[in-house]
């Protein structure tokens, strides 16, 4: 089992302790899912620079050698999701109607609607899940258009570190392996973002 102090710090020697106050935003009371993510960035230290400035921000951080960084408490909100996508039309178990409501809503207004359902009939949100970041670029970088960009091959070691992870917050949290998701599958982003991460 991992080690979780009452400061949301994971305590163990593979866990680098590199949390940025900057990120964090108020008390997440109950983690019910975990979306994995890829960062844009070259470095670790590119994304541990950002995150001490502030802004959106992933509670781990996983460089390309598969060291592993704490850079949230588990028990604070970070924003690491956006708007979400309807659970319901992915996985073709919508309400009669709602499915034809859905696809006229604006991602905003489907967010919404989202967002009164509990998950798993919805996807898990910035309010109820942990974040994962997996240190790599979408390339080319001279691409303007970022959906035409492609994100490198997530690392073997970074997938080692990220299955131990994911293991021990799963038993951690007593949440279903079927509530982590790629952040792709949860909100409208470039879809190889983390396409290559296992767990
Ligand atoms: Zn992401």
């Amino acid at each position: 089992m991992l080690q979780i102090n009452d400061k949301g710090q994971l305590q163990d020697p593979r866990v680098r302790p590199a949390i940025s106050p900057a990120i964090e935003r108020g008390r997440l009371e109950r983690v019910q899912g975990i979306v994995v993510h890829q960062t844009g960035g070259p470095t670790a230290e590119a994304t541990l620079r950002a995150y001490r400035r502030g802004g959106n921000g992933a509670h781990f951080l996983i460089e390309k050698d598969g060291t592993l960084y704490q850079t949230a408490s588990v028990h604070k909100r970070t924003q690491h999701v956006g708007k979400l996508r309807a659970r319901c039309l992915a996985e073709n178990r919508c309400a009669p109607g709602e499915a034809e409501a859905l696809r006229e809503m604006t991602p905003t207004e489907r967010n919404r609607h989202e967002m009164r359902k509990p998950v798993p009939e919805r996807y898990p949100s910035n309010g109820d899940s942990v974040g994962i970041e997996l240190v790599g670029q979408a390339l080319p970088l001279d691409e303007p258009d970022p959906d035409r960009r492609t994100y490198e091959r997530v690392t073997e070691a970074q997938n080692a570190t990220l299955k131990w992870l994911v293991q021990g917050l799963l038993l951690h949290f007593g949440v279903p392996r079927s509530e982590v998701f790629r952040h792709p599958v949860v909100s409208q982003k470039n879809v190889t973002e983390a396409e290559t991460a296992q767990w």
